[in-house]
C-alpha cells in the first residue's frame, strides 16, 4: 500500500480508513505519534510522586514540621496542649528514622526540657536545638531573633511577598 502524503508532503491520516492507517503503522511505514496515553506514561512515577527521601531532605521537611508547628502554637498553652506538645517532641525522638539523630534529639530533651508554655519559649527552644545540630554538622548557627520572620511572617524586607 502507498502512503498517502498530505499537502504539506506529510503522512495523511485523514486520507485513509482508520483500518489502512493502523496497518500502516504496524508495518512501520508511518511513525506512530505516541498517544496521550503514551504521552503521559512518559512521565515517570518518580516525576509525578517523588522518591524515598535521603536524610538530608527528611531533616528539611521535618525542620519545616517542627518550626511552622511552633509558629502557630498559642501564645499561651493549655496543660493539655503542652502535654501533645511534649509527646510530639518524644516521639520524634522514638520514631525519628534516623537513628543517630533521634539519639541526639533524646539526649537534648533530657538536658533541655521542651519549652513548651507558650509560642515564643516554644520558638526559641527549638531554634537553640536546631542551633545545636547545625554546629554539630558544621554549619552556620541561626539567628533566633529571625524565626518568627522565617517561619511565619516572611523578611521583613519583603522578599517572600
Ligand atoms: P536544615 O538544617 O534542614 O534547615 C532548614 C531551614 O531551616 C534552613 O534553610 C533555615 O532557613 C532554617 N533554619 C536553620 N537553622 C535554624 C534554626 N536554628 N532555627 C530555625 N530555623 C533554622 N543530620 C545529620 O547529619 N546528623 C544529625 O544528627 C541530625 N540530627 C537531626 C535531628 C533532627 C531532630 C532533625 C529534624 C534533623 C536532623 N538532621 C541531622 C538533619 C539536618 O539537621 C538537616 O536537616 C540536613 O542536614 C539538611 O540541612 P539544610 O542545610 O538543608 O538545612
Amino acid at each position: 500500500m502507498q502512503i498517502p502524503l498530505g499537502p504539506d508532503g506529510k503522512p495523511c491520516k485523514p486520507c485513509v480508513s482508520f483500518k489502512d492507517w493502523t496497518k500502516l503503522q504496524k508495518k512501520n511505514e508511518i511513525k506512530k505519534e505516541p498517544s496521550s496515553l503514551e504521552r503521559i506514561a512518559k512521565v515517570t512515577l518518580a516525576d509525578k510522586f517523588g522518591c524515598p527521601v535521603d536524610a538530608d531532605e527528611l531533616g528539611r521537611h521535618t525542620w519545616t514540621f517542627l518550626h511552622t508547628s511552633a509558629a502557630y502554637y498559642p501564645p499561651a498553652a493549655s496543660e493539655s496542649q503542652q502535654n501533645q506538645m511534649r509527646n510530639l517532641i518524644n516521639s520524634v525522638g522514638t520514631f525519628y528514622p534516623c537513628g543517630d539523630c533521634a539519639g541526639h534529639l533524646r539526649k537534648y530533651v533530657k538536658q533541655y526540657p521542651p519549652q513548651v508554655h507558650s509560642r515564643s519559649a516554644l520558638e526559641l527552644w527549638l531554634c537553640q536545638m536546631h542551633n545545636e545540630v547545625n554546629v554539630r554538622l558544621g554549619k552556620d548557627e541561626f539567628d533566633c531573633n529571625k524565626v518568627g520572620q522565617r517561619w511565619r511572617d516572611g523578611w521583613n524586607d519583603k522578599s517572600c511577598d
